[in-house]
């Protein structure tokens, strides 16, 4: 792991970018977990929580949109006409991307077109999008590669002509504690997820290298990629929670830095200047921890990726989320994350022995994705922002017994006995389990 590196370095990262500034209700408190969907206290006895940094983004007051986002220029959609069957659209927006039927407020089903609302204002012309027929048809235009889409690859380097992102999730370092991804055990290593994605990031890039991808880490440092700070958005939580206690307003303007800003900072990178084909999301999941300097251990640990999809009815009330479905929808993303995902799932899964993770009662935010246990849809600001396919992988839960003992006993090589077995680092089977799994989906995909 790294040491921060001065603040300039990054000031040259990434330009500022909270044009797009949403929010998790702060009144949903999260335990252990990154969820702003998952209330405090957890259910210690549950096999664990739902991930990651979702959130049930509210409109402003003053826009009608997510906090501070911009107007989404509709037009920009012109390049999908023809390029998908009144079918397809109707199963891809049914089955992955809402959750209930309030899409049919906004979207009207016509045979040869879809009549999208795309503002609460009547007086804003809707935006028509004209289905594909068998008469007319033109592909869709990506600017990433699809599976498909790529040369057949020499045998040794499946990952050849592929540019790959890597996104450790969270920032870590003296971050940590804010981000609320920190525990400790007395006087056990603190166990930090921004760390420990990182050091599988370092892990994974030279691996993917070797199997002959590019590779880029949209960060590299326990640094924020953000140049933006709690204190910058100290007027903004005010503004937006009006009459509550300083405690409170303290805490969001923290999660609008490391939640909101930070993420929306690393998409303007990723989508503006690496410009990848495909994103890594690396995450270690938790189960509620309640007190950091006093975590509960549960005895689960478990493993599944997330897909974008999913999306809440209040995020399709909101036109830039809706605008942003309909973008995913329409570049086809989901098609090439089911593909890919489901291999690296399945060989992620068969390496590392991990169960699949079992969804609490499927509340109105997920979706399972049909045949694998391992994938579910879900509107996440990453998977959502990036512009291109992404794998939001969420292996191992670092407060279950077994993974903790894993990660206490640190990254090294070969094998060693943890938990009375006999086991590789929980790092390098991390990162190896990974490329594999992507090693055999861009191999057997000609
Ligand atoms: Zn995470």
């Amino acid at each position: 792991m790294r040491n921060p590196t001065p603040l300039i370095a990054t000031l040259l990262l990434c330009a500022l970018s909270l044009f797009l500034i949403s929010r998790s209700e702060k009144s949903k408190t999260s335990a252990g977990t990154d969820d702003g969907n998952t209330p405090a206290p957890p259910d210690h006895s549950s096999p664990g929580p739902s991930p990651d940094e979702t959130s049930p983004e509210r409109p402003s007051a003053a826009t009608a949109l997510s906090l501070l986002a911009e107007t989404p220029d509709w037009s920009t959609l012109d390049i999908y006409q023809y390029t998908v069957s009144r079918s397809d659209f109707e199963r891809l927006l049914t089955e992955i991307f809402t959750t209930d039927d309030t899409w049919k407020s906004y979207i009207t089903l016509h045979g040869d077109r879809a009549e999208i609302l795309t503002s609460h204002d009547p007086a804003v012309p809707s935006f028509t999008l004209h289905f594909s027929t068998p008469e007319k048809q033109v592909p869709a235009p990506r600017h990433w590669q699809s599976t498909d889409s790529l040369p057949i690859p020499p045998a040794d380097k499946p990952l050849e002509n592929l540019h790959i992102a890597i996104d450790p999730g969270h920032i870590g370092g003296e971050w940590a504690k804010i981000e609320e991804r920190w525990f400790r055990i007395g006087a056990d290593k603190p166990v930090m997820e921004g760390e420990m994605s990182l050091h599988v990031a370092n892990l994974l890039q030279p691996m993917l290298e070797k199997l002959g991808a590019r590779v880029s880490l949209v960060r590299k440092t326990t640094d924020p990629v953000t140049t933006l700070r709690p204190e910058n958005l100290a007027s903004l939580a005010t503004a937006e929670t009006a009459g509550d206690d300083p405690e409170s307003l303290r805490k969001f303007a923290e999660k609008l830095f490391y939640r909101t800003a930070e993420i929306r900072a690393r998409a303007e990178l990723v989508n503006h200047t690496l410009k990848p084909d495909l994103v890594l999301c690396l995450h270690f999941n938790a189960a509620g921890w309640g007190d950091p300097t006093l975590p509960t251990l549960v005895p689960d640990t478990h493993f599944h990726i997330l897909l974008n999809g999913a999306y809440t009815p209040d995020e399709v009330n909101l036109s830039d989320q809706r605008f942003a479905m309909l973008e995913k929808l329409l570049q086809r993303t989901h098609e090439e994350e089911a593909l890919v995902g489901n291999t690296v799932a399945n060989t992620f899964a068969e390496i590392s022995k991990l169960p699949p993770y079992i969804y609490p009662p499927l509340g109105n935010n997920v979706r399972p994705v049909a045949g694998n246990p391992f994938l579910y849809a879900r509107n996440l600001l990453a998977n959502r922002l990036y512009d291109c396919p992404v794998i939001y992988m969420e292996p191992y839960v670092m407060n279950s017994v077994h993974d903790y003992a894993r990660i206490q006993a640190g990254d090294y090589e070969g094998l060693r006995e943890v938990n009375g077995e006999m086991l590789p680092s929980i790092f390098r089977e991390y990162a190896s389990a990974l490329a594999r799994g992507l090693a055999k989906h861009y191999a057997r995909s000609q």
